[in-house]
């Protein structure tokens, strides 16, 4: 079933399967395949790139320790693992580009305590289970992404960065959000690590390449009562400047600010009749205490406030999460009609500057359409266009990129699958350093790391040498 040759093959799959008992496996091709597939289809650059590649079987540990039992089985028979949680990822991590084992880690799923601030469940834990868990004792995820319905919570300390909540929280990586990592080395004889605080980063947004985690410790915040609202604005500069104004008001404690071009509104069919049409949308999650100051800001920058919903009323309004019209679900929605629509991700230079991000709107043409999300990223306040992006080949994308170049913005590009080419420029060697520790087989999710072919002959220490100099 695999395009790329197996550096070490195993032709016997069924006897693989067999040694890996009792632990539960999926063999039926049609479903190892759509288990070999995350979103990376968003991109139709990597949808031709990927869409070639499966695994060869899934395995489904229930428990550490049957995680830990097909390490070792991987480990004798050099086959190449990747770890999936719900398979959400949009650049292709979890696909296996030299086929082998896929683990699925959303059977192991415990949560296993919940304190004061702090939430520890096993890596395949979904997102909304956490999140509801948390509801139930007053606490809530510092952040979360908006695929918390199919998201496990390895999953996004393995592959996401930042979420709803990361207005108030900052990103994953900042201190204090990710409180200790659990991983598993494939050896012989599979060891656990315990990184803490700082040490997470190690094996934070490694995409599984340098550990397998079994365990996550997450910072959590006092639950609020939040109101889903959604104001629109006749021009999207303004539409913007307001988001730009409720992210850095000091008396309004939001936890999502996402602006979004009238053109792209147009693909919320779910919103019909609850917006003015043809207007630009501002969504946001406020907490209940905060809704007056929020109503009086949106009216002093020319807004109008047209939906303001508590969950309760959400659910009985039969309405989506606002949150799904943001973040990479504002892509998703347009997706859901034209599979020609692609995205980008920019980074803003200056967020308060709504006339720049107008002007670079202008410049970019009728094949762009807006859209910004509102973080506080090591405790100032940072804008990303996640455009979208009307896809006519390569050679138009690289214009876009550059056009926004030239207008001082920053590319994470979203249509590439190496570790190093998106939100991480540059080589991680800590991560690296941890993958020749964790693997040194190299099985992990092999041919996702343009730098560890570069290095995975030098030893841990000589990689790590190269964070440092
Ligand atoms: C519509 C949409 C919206 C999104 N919104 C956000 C958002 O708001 N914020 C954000 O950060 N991201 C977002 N993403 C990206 C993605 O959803 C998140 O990164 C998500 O948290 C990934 O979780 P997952 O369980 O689906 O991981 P997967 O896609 O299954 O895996 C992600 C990576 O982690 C690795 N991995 C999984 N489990 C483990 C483990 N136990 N140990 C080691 N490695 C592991 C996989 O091999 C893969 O490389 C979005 C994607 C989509 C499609």
């Amino acid at each position: 079933m695999t395009e790329m040759p197996l550096e070490h093959p195993r032709a016997d799959w069924a006897a693989f399967a067999d040694s890996l008992s009792p632990v539960e496996v999926i063999d039926e091709p049609v479903l190892v395949k759509k288990r070999s597939r995350d979103f990376f289809w968003y991109s139709p650059v990597l949808n031709a790139q990927l869409k070639k590649y499966f695994g060869d079987l899934v395995a489904v540990p229930k428990t550490p320790d049957e995680m830990r039992y097909c390490l070792q089985r991987a480990f004798e028979a050099d086959v190449p693992v990747t770890l999936r949680g719900g398979g959400t990822g949009n650049y292709g991590q979890a696909v296996p580009l030299k086929g082998g084992l896929i683990i699925e880690t959303t059977k192991m799923n415990r949560i296993i305590e919940i304190g004061e601030g702090y939430v520890r469940a096993e890596a395949g834990a979904l997102m909304a289970d956490v999140n509801a868990a948390l509801i139930e004792q007053g606490w809530e995820m510092a952040m979360f992404p908006s695929t918390q319905d199919i998201a496990t919570i390895g999953g996004f300390v393995a592959g996401g960065s930042a979420g709803i909540g990361s207005i108030a929280n900052g990103a994953l990586r900042e201190k204090g959000n990710i409180i200790q990592l659990k991983a598993l080395s494939l050896e012989a004889e599979p060891q656990e690590h315990a990184f803490d605080a700082e040490a997470a980063l190690q094996i934070h947004h490694a995409w599984g390449l340098n550990g397998v985690i079994t365990e996550v410790t997450l910072r959590t915040v006092p639950h609020r009562n939040w109101v889903g609202c959604m104001a629109t604005f006749d021009s999207y500069r303004d539409c913007y400047a307001a988001g730009y104004a409720l992210a850095a008001a000091p008396d309004i404690g939001c936890k999502l600010a996402s602006t979004v071009e009238a053109r792209i509104v147009d693909y919320f069919p779910r919103l019909k009749g609850h917006l003015r049409e043809g207007m630009h949308l501002l969504v946001s999650l406020v907490p209940a205490e905060d809704m007056d100051a929020f109503r009086a800001l949106m009216a002093a920058q020319g807004g109008h406030l047209d939906l303001a919903m508590s969950d309760a009323e959400r659910q009985a309004a039969k309405l989506p999460h606002v949150f799904e019209f943001a973040y990479n679900h504002t892509t998703l929605q347009v997706l859901k009609a034209d599979r020609s629509a692609t995205y980008q991700q920019i980074g803003v230079p200056d967020p308060s500057d709504a006339d720049a991000v107008a002007a670079a709107g202008a410049a970019l043409g009728n094949d762009v359409w807006q859209h910004h999300e509102f973080a506080r990223l090591d405790g100032r306040i940072a804008a990303f266009d996640l455009p979208i992006i009307w896809f006519s080949d390569e050679v138009r994308l690289r214009e876009i990129n550059s056009i926004y170049e030239q207008h001082g913005h920053s590319i994470a590009d979203a249509h590439t699958y190496f570790v190093e080419g998106g939100g991480l420029k540059n080589a991680d060697y800590r991560h690296l350093a941890w993958k020749k520790r964790m693997d040194p087989k190299g099985l992990l999710n092999p041919g996702k790391s343009r730098a560890w072919e570069k290095v995975k002959h030098l030893s841990a220490e000589e990689i790590e040498a190269k964070a440092k100099g």
